[in-house]
């Protein structure tokens, strides 16, 4: 199958309506399926993922095709992390060392219909609501669909899951024994929570990612643009220090003023939002192969969904689309030797970020709170001053680069070996050093000690 096929994408969230532009630009013929009806227009879920970071990866996949500045013009940028401690003034972290980067919130659901916009205007994009994906023949990429009509049938020479974490392109692999996956549950879950403007304005600083480190439990909270900001709890799912632990109003309300004081008065809906959101669970996907046959793949949230904590599921997805877009390029469009090409591509980039976003929920949940963390962000930003491009954070470059992000893991790990090696050797000439003043010393006050 080479040039001009027909794509069947399931799925359009955030990486299957990229994906449709970009396949559109190559002069596929694309219908994208989604099971929603039309979001546009409509209102967000409750207490689905109001916002998201996005950083570098992600701009970097809409600059390609010119979306990047009609998302940006309603993103709100962060250049740090505003730590709330429970008592005692707020700390900003910067992000990097000339403070001049930022990370910027986006609502999801704006940026999903800019990119439902942009499918939809491209030629040879279709866009089929109401349309769930009930049965997939991998063979013959023969689908099924449930719509509130009945059932509907069709097919494509490709099929593209890019239906989420709970992919059911990928539970039609699993079915016919042509892949195998894990899935890794955290026992954290997550809640919305809301903070509303303040007399019009935000109630907090609108260019910081705000956090509440609290060990065992952490919530972070996002600027929005209409001056709200949208708080996410992450708590254990069940147990005594729990979601499932606070039941009543008044509990609710003892918990925030003894855990988070500076919340309460800032979130006139607290007990509302946390007795009417509903708890999302939160996981690591790893499946294999991505793809079967050569003509049904698995891309995005479906191929790898990863824990929230570094910001990267969407940057992580959009990127993909970049990835496959080049394997197109350098097979002239064959799909079966483009699908195999991008998960050898891709796969151990995946998984890098899936491990360095599990890394980041123990960094944000109690290291960010500890002076040595912070004593060592200040090393890490005077290091990248002073060498600069030579060292450079983990942060920095999973965050404002497109590094492959195990290339990121492998340059982090070196810097840490020579920086641990640095200090152990400074460390040692200390040591001689002192030990050499303590003998000069005892040397020259040896023939005149006197025991008393
Ligand atoms: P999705 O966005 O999940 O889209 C899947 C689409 O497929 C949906 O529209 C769905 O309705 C549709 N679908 C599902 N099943 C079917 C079916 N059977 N038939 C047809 N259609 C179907 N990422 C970041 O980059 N930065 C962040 O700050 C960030 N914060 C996050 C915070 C939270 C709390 C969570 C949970 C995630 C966060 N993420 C973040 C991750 C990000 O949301 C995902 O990685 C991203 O949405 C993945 O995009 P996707 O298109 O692969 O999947």
């Amino acid at each position: 199958m080479t040039s001009r096929s027909r794509v069947a994408v399931v799925g359009a969230g955030l990486a299957g309506c990229l994906l449709a532009c970009y396949l559109a630009r190559r002069g596929h013929r694309v219908t994208v399926y989604e099971r929603r009806p039309d979001p546009r227009g409509g209102t967000a879920e409750r207490g689905r993922s109001i916002n998201l970071a996005l950083s570098e990866r992600g701009l970097d996949a809409l600059r390609r095709i010119g979306l990047d500045k009609q998302v940006m013009a309603d993103a709100l940028p962060m250049r740090g992390r505003m730590i709330h401690p429970v008592a005692g003034p707020l700390d900003l972290q910067l992000y990097s060392a000339g403070g001049d980067r930022a990370i910027n919130s986006i609502s999801r659901g704006a940026l999903n219909n800019a990119l439902l916009d942009a499918a939809e205007a491209a030629d040879g994009v279709e866009i089929v609501f109401s349309h769930r994906l009930v049965d997939l023949d991998p063979a013959t990429g023969a689908m099924t669909y449930q719509t509130p009509d009945g059932e509907a049938h069709a097919d494509a020479d490709v099929v593209i899951g890019t239906d989420g974490a709970g992919s059911a392109v990928r539970g039609q692999l699993l079915a016919h024994d042509l892949l195998t996956e894990s899935l890794d549950f955290l026992d954290y879950g997550y809640k919305e929570l809301t903070i509303p403007p303040v007399d019009g304005d935000f109630a907090l600083d609108p260019g910081a990612l705000h956090i509440w480190p609290r060990g065992t439990s952490m919530m972070i909270a996002l600027p929005n643009p209409d001056r709200s900001f949208t708080c996410t709890l992450f708590w254990p799912t069940g147990g005594t220090g729990s979601f499932a632990s606070l039941s009543s109003p008044a509990a609710i309300e003892r918990h925030f003023a003894t855990h988070y004081p500076d919340l309460p008065p800032l979130a006139p809906n607290l007990v509302d939002d946390y007795q009417h959101n509903p708890v999302g669970l939160l996981g690591t996907v790893r499946c294999g192969p991505w793809q079967a046959n050569g003509r049904i793949g698995l891309l995005g949230d479906a191929a790898h969904a990863i824990v929230p904590f570094y910001g990267q599921g969407a940057n992580c997805a959009f990127e993909d689309v970049v990835v496959l877009d080049r394997c197109l390029d350098d097979t002239g469009d064959d799909w079966a030797r483009a699908l195999p090409l991008f998960e050898e591509r891709r796969r151990d980039d995946t998984e890098a970020i899936a491990q360095m976003a599990l890394a980041n929920f123990v960094e944000m949940r109690d290291k960010v709170a500890s002076p040595v963390f912070q004593y060592g962000r200040k090393v890490e930003h005077a290091l990248e001053k002073a060498l600069p491009g030579r060292y450079v954070s983990r942060y920095e470059m999973v965050s404002f680069s497109t590094t492959p992000y195990a290339q990121v893991q492998r340059r982090v790990r070196t810097q840490h070996r020579v920086l641990g090696a640095a200090v152990a050797g400074a460390a040692a000439l200390l040591i001689g050093a002192l030990g050499a003043a303590v003998a000069k010393r005892a040397a020259g006050t040896g023939g005149t000690s006197r025991r008393r």
